[in-house]
């Protein structure tokens, strides 16, 4: 492993909130990752990274400052360090300023992209503490995604955020089975690793689930696989199980999974040549072979297990400070109407476009949609077909209908699955 610095030009990525990821902004100080997994989607060239990504790790030397720039513009400060270099040397009552940001804080994915920033590396550098600890200077919520338990190293960061405001340290899992697991995922952590990573920061408070993705067909989506994450999840704690198919990016990110393939498992690598033959720009599969091929979606699967289990399909959202609670938690609502519709209930493409749009833009409506009537918010140009949930939610602060609709999308898979096995 090479290990090399370089100055970044930006650090922060801006995103919508998705069933994937509550975050808004994402950061990652590595470019190249060290796991080396054989169907890693950052080594696609469409993210424009190096060629000898598993090696080479370049490091953005000045993520802090990067950080610390961005959260300053936003007109944060730094309220829980005791010695700064800014403002609130001579003005300590900006130190309280954060809360009265207007557009109020968000949750830090320190991780999104495409390198895991538990990698190796980490362990050197120690670039992800240190914006861990920013994170934490200025009392920012944080979430990461990853495959390394190096990640217990920062317990006691995590814990403090957590107490303050929220931390999530997620793990992707997608192998039961270490064999399996370590010719998919050579360098890192071992699954039973991270499930036991899991298990400590349950115990000790911090939020955490699993990214079952990606699912790998004839490999990863075999009920003894499935059945076995799942139940580990239960075990261990996890919160949430958030089940998604492969990808594979016609290039690099193609090539050398069938390569690994081809090499471990042979008797597949017809199947996956049939079922990715349409080289997807944005890697999907080829829908139609998947269905000659009498696949189940692993969607589909995961959720039964889930919801027999009741672990969540997605992680719960956490409303950053100075944010309009009600608003958002509407927005998570119908991020997860729209789910359920778009994948075990039939509804229509305009009902799914609308309610994703609605979602979208709750998330920066700036009134509360408590504190306006009915008449206000029926000019508000919210879809018409989520009225009925947004109705419900705001007289009783909950949701019966996605309730009912969970209960529904569950008996509609089971009535599915039965069919399919008899056939
Ligand atoms: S951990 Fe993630 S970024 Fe790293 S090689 Fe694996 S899939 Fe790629």
């Amino acid at each position: 492993m090479i290990i090399e610095e370089y100055e970044a030009k930006s650090l922060i990525r801006t995103s919508r909130t998705s069933l994937f990821s509550w975050s808004e902004a994402y950061l990652n100080p590595y470019q190249g990752c060290f796991h080396d997994c054989k169907y890693c989607d950052g080594k696609s060239e469409s993210y424009y990274m190096h060629d000898d990504f598993a090696n080479r790790i370049k490091v953005k030397i000045n993520a802090p400052q990067l950080l610390e720039q961005y959260l300053k513009k936003k007109g944060f400060f730094p309220s829980k360090r005791e010695k700064t270099s800014t403002l609130v040397d001579f003005f300590p009552s900006l130190r309280d300023s954060a809360s009265s940001n207007q557009l109020g804080k968000f949750v830090l994915f320190i991780g999104g992209g495409v390198c895991d920033v538990y990698q190796p590396a980490e362990k050197e550098v120690k670039m992800t503490r240190k914006l861990l600890q920013i994170a934490y200077d200025y009392k920012f919520p944080v979430f990461f995604l990853t495959k390394n338990h190096l990640i217990l190293r920062d317990l006691d960061l995590l814990k403090k955020i957590n107490e303050e405001s929220y931390a999530c340290a997620s793990f992707t899992i997608t192998l039961d089975d270490e064999k399996e697991q370590k010719i998919f995922e050579p360098k890192a952590s071992t699954s039973h690793e991270r499930f036991e990573a899991i298990e400590i920061l349950r115990e000790e408070g911090i939020h955490s689930g699993i990214y079952f993705y990606p699912t790998l067909p004839f490999i990863g989506d075999t009920d003894e696989n499935i059945n076995a994450i799942y139940r580990t999840a239960k075990d261990v704690g996890a919160e949430f199980v958030y089940c998604w198919g492969l990808t594979l990016k016609p290039g690099r990110n193609k090539n050398e999974f069938m390569n690994t393939v081809k090499e471990h498992f042979p008797d597949l690598y017809p199947k996956y040549e049939l079922l990715y033959s349409n080289n997807n720009k944005y890697g999907n599969l080829d829908n139609e072979k998947f269905k000659e091929m009498g696949l189940i979606w692993p969607e589909i699967k995961g959720y039964k297990k889930g919801y027999e289990l009741e672990i969540d399909y997605t992680a719960k959202r956490y409303i950053p400070e100075g944010r309009i609670r009600t608003n958002l938690k509407i927005s998570e609502l119908l991020h997860r109407i729209e789910y359920i519709k778009r994948f075990f209930v039939k509804s229509s493409k305009f009902e799914i476009r609308e309610l994703n749009q609605t979602a979208n833009i709750l998330n920066t409506y700036t009134k509360d949609l408590l504190e306006i009537n009915k008449l206000e918010r029926s000019k508000l140009s919210l879809g018409k077909t989520t009225v009925p949930y947004i109705e419900e939610y705001l007289k009783e602060k909950k949701s019966v209908l996605l309730k009912n609709l969970e209960e529904k999308a569950f008996k509609d898979v089971c009535e599915y699955l039965n069919r399919i096995e008899k056939i």
